[in-house]
């Protein structure tokens, strides 16, 4: 059982007002809040051990490196990976999905295949596109159904020798719908074809076991699961990481520089040219240990009951629909209220306090699905309440009664 008061109380920001009332925070799907423990330690390590990392032999150097690189171990047991050089430093989800296609450029043939399912979020769709411009490849998309649920036959049909790369979210940020990707690693390993996992919405909620997947590549964000904004992993296999050329040029990705011929450095520092956000990647690995004591399973029993009471409040409310509705989802709620915008719901509550999102979450092909402009989406944390909830219930039946 979780003590939410006492975790509330770890989270400054959850105790201020907003438009003169109490901040309900329901855009966790955007980027979470922080804890005091990761605000601490960002300022700790400007304080004390400032230093660039992987070049100087004095001693700030040396433990600024020491400290980073101890996080891309707890990383590396967080997600499973074999080694600690498959786990890559990003300054995001999206950063590591372009470092992948871009080393598919010099893999990809005309007439390969490429298939994203119609539940990605833009970053895991546009990179892709630009590839298949790139190199001739294909796009394949894998369908929906009305209950934003792919349409796993369909996925099955789209396979073939073809195929090269099959890449999808383990959690939609629009829906919360949750993938089978197990599945679909399992299948497309069957053809042959590299997997790639957006893992921006699951590493709030579970803990990937990337060799238990399988997937040969695992992308996340830092700054959705307690971390700093800028910080993010992308898990490689090392083989595949052996195969692709780097990402970017310039210092720390070489071994040797000669105006004729340059070699490249080992794994992992290949793929991470320049000076990193040093702070940002000490501080992810105190983002994990914060998660990990509060604990996952933990996190995911409490989150389901948040999601079951908000499912069950919101759906009082007559005239409300809600979206992604399969059994399978994490504490993310997609929903609209015939006949208004979007946009005009959430303005009125964010006047009431209650910060939610509103468009098209970055997957516009879902809206387009629907026929809907967008949607809201209240995504909900550990540290949520189910009072919050009936705040935003009762928030948004006023909404509804001014704009009707
Ligand atoms: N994929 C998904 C499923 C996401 O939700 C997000 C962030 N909303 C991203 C990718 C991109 O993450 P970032 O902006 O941190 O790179």
């Amino acid at each position: 059982m979780l003590d939410i008061q006492k975790i509330r109380a770890d989270f400054p920001i959850l105790s201020q007002t907003v438009n003169g009332k109490p901040l309900v925070y329901f855009d966790n799907g955007a980027t979470s809040q922080k804890p005091q423990i990761v605000i601490d330690a960002e300022v700790k390590y400007y304080q004390e051990i400032n230093a660039n990392i992987h070049r100087g032999v004095h001693t700030l150097s040396q433990l600024a490196t020491d400290a980073y690189e101890i996080s891309r171990g707890k990383v590396k047991e967080h997600i499973n990976a074999k080694f600690a050089h498959e786990v890559l430093f990003t300054s995001g989800t999206t950063h590591g999905i372009n470092l992948v296609t871009n080393g598919f450029a010099s893999i990809l043939k005309p007439g390969d295949e490429v298939i994203v399912s119609s539940l990605e979020h833009h970053s895991n769709i546009v990179p892709w596109q630009m590839l298949c411009e790139k190199t001739g490849a294909l796009l394949k998309v894998i369908p929906m159904n009305e209950n934003g649920e792919l349409i796993i036959e369909a996925f099955d049909a789209l396979l073939s020798e073809k195929t090269k790369v099959v890449t999808v979210n383990h959690i939609s940020n629009a829906l919360g719908v949750i993938n089978p990707i197990k599945y679909i690693i399992d299948k497309a390993h069957a053809v042959g074809a590299a997997v790639l996992i957006d893992g921006a919405q699951a590493v709030p909620h579970l803990k990937p076991n990337v060799q238990e997947l399988d997937c040969d590549f695992y992308a996340f964000s830092g700054h959705k699961m307690c971390g700093p904004t800028g910080t993010g992993i992308l898990y490689g296999k090392e083989e595949w990481l052996n195969k692709l050329p780097p990402y970017q040029g310039g210092g720390e990705m070489i071994k040797e520089v000669t105006f004729e011929k340059t070699t490249y450095a080992d794994l992992p520092h290949k793929f991470e040219a320049g000076t990193p956000n040093i702070a940002g990647g000490i501080v992810l690995g105190t983002a994990i240990d914060y998660l990990n004591s509060v604990g996952f399973e933990n996190i995911h029993k409490y989150e389901t009951e948040l999601l079951d009471y908000a499912t069950k409040r919101l759906s009082e409310i007559e005239g409300l629909r809600i979206y992604g509705t399969g059994k399978n989802k994490a504490s993310v709620i997609s929903f609209n209220i015939d006949g208004i915008h979007p946009y005009d719901v959430g303005s009125i509550i964010d006047k009431l306090g209650i910060a939610v999102r509103t468009g098209h979450h970055c997957a516009q092909p879902i809206m387009n699905f629907f026929c809907i402009p967008g949607t809201i989406r209240a995504s909900f944390s550990f540290y949520n309440t189910k009072e919050e909830i009936d705040q935003m219930v009762d928030a948004v039946k006023k909404a509804q009664i001014m704009l009707s």
